[in-house]
């Protein structure tokens, strides 16, 4: 089963992707992380990312896309997966047609006041990357990170001027790829509003129960 998510920044659709891949055992494939993972190994693609990276760029969209196509190739991932993070634009949509066709979109639907109230209160810790967020998953003590003590703060473009931007942003590239997805009957639409374990019931019935 190859499953796509799609879902603004701040949409929960990383948790959601990764809790799906425990339960359905299906790799979680998220394009920041595949990004990540090749600059890290210095693979020719990886030097090549890491100059946009270094500009502050995502990327060109065709070579964004040689990039996750050759991880899922390598990987042998391609009878299945779970996607988050790509497609973004049609482009990159219509390629994934092409070579690994989803049999599904999935949307984790969430307004923009929700998503600007979630990002502009949440804390990251400056050693280990974990996410606290100010009133519904506050650290045990104020400012300290649960799990390595290292201090939180809130990173400088986590505020909600820079958040509607983000999300205006989304919104241009990724709505004609949700249309697409709409328009060849592949699409799901789940309420990403409630907490993180009742988005995934919905999710779960979405996908694994069909
Ligand atoms: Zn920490």
């Amino acid at each position: 089963m190859r499953i796509v998510l799609l879902g603004k920044p701040g949409s929960g659709k990383g948790t959601q992707a990764a809790m799906l891949s425990e339960e359905s055992g299906l790799p979680h494939l998220s394009s920041g992380a595949i990004l990540r993972d090749e600059i890290r190994e210095k693979t020719p693609f990886g030097m090549q990312i890491e100059e946009y990276v270094l500009k502050g760029e995502i990327g060109p969209q065709e070579l964004i896309t040689d990039v996750v196509f050759g991880y899922i190739e390598r990987k042998g991932y391609a009878s299945g997966f779970i996607l988050d993070g790509f497609p973004r634009t049609v482009y990159q949509a219509e390629m994934l047609d092409e070579r690994y066709r989803p049999g599904m979109g999935v949307l984790i639907d969430v307004p923009d006041d929700l998503i600007v109230d979630r990002i502009s209160l949440r804390l990251t810790c400056a050693d280990c990357d974990a996410i606290y967020h100010g009133t519904s998953r506050p650290p045990a003590s104020s400012g300290i990170c649960d799990s390595c003590g290292g201090k939180l703060e809130q990173r400088s473009d986590d505020n909600a001027g820079a958040i509607r931007k983000r999300l205006e942003s989304y919104r241009n590239e990724i709505q004609q790829v949700i249309d697409m997805y709409r328009d060849t009957g592949r699409l799901l639409t789940i309420d990403g509003t409630s907490t993180p374990g009742e988005v995934y019931k919905s999710l779960k019935n979405a996908t694994m129960n069909r």
